[in-house]
């Protein structure tokens, strides 16, 4: 995806670049408001990263700008700030997602992926466990419609768990799969990170789908 930057603190426009290129998007930054309107209205970006502190001119009043203009480009506003009134003043100015500052890279990614696919008419490949249904192009998880955020991690993990439906996965297994470097096998972040999903996907449903294997692993499974 073809993705805008525009953030006048370069510190962290550099991190956010680095990570999008990373995830393999295209990323131009940009440090003001008005360049921005500029390039929004000459290029088909699939999403703009921006930030409400900005010299000149606002993020919040960019987004109205951009919207009064027909320009239609998904924008994922962020803020230093995260009071719900600025929240909600994001949302109607016409910004599609909001993001408070500081924020995890991951959370990010996610939400800038979810943002550019949100107009696909591609049809999302997904995965099904029981009402558990896992969206492989947004990477979002559900139970009964009710949408549960998922960082790059627990992502990953559920999808390997998903795709492993019925079978026992051991704790090497899944580190291999999910954690591809850097990874203390000394640590318990394996268990972390099931503590973590299972509360996201088990806690306020039933039945549950995710079981520990004393001693061996995991199973997500179908309800019997
Ligand atoms: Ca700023």
């Amino acid at each position: 995806m073809r993705v805008l930057v525009v953030e006048d603190e370069k510190k962290t426009a550099a991190f956010v670049r680095k990570a999008l290129q990373a995830e393999g998007h295209a990323v131009d930054v940009l440090p003001d408001g008005a360049s921005a309107l500029t390039a929004v209205a000459n290029t088909p970006f699939d999403v703009v990263v921006l930030d409400v502190m900005l010299p000149g001119c606002d993020g919040l009043s960019l987004v109205r700008q951009m919207r009064d203009r027909r320009i239609a480009t998904p924008v994922l506003l962020l803020s230093a700030r995260g009071a719900v009134d600025e929240r909600v003043a994001g949302l109607n100015a016409g910004a599609d997602d909001y993001l408070p500052k500081p924020f995890a890279l991951d959370e990010l990614i996610a939400r800038v992926r979810a943002l550019g696919r949100r107009n696909d008419p591609v049809k999302s490949p997904t995965l099904r466990v029981g009402d558990l249904v896992l969206d492989t192009i947004s990477r979002q998880a559900s139970r009964l419609g009710q949408i549960m955020e998922l960082t790059r991690r627990e992502y990953l993990l559920l999808e390997y768990l998903m795709r492993s439906t019925g079978r026992i996965c051991g704790r090497m297994a899944i580190v291999e799969k999910v954690w591809d470097y850097d990874f203390d096998p000394g640590s318990n972040l394996v268990d972390v990170y099931i503590k973590r999903l299972r509360e996201k996907i088990d806690s306020n449903f039933e039945p549950k789908l995710l079981h520990t294997v004393r001693g061996v692993g995991y199973v997500l499974k179908e309800p019997s």
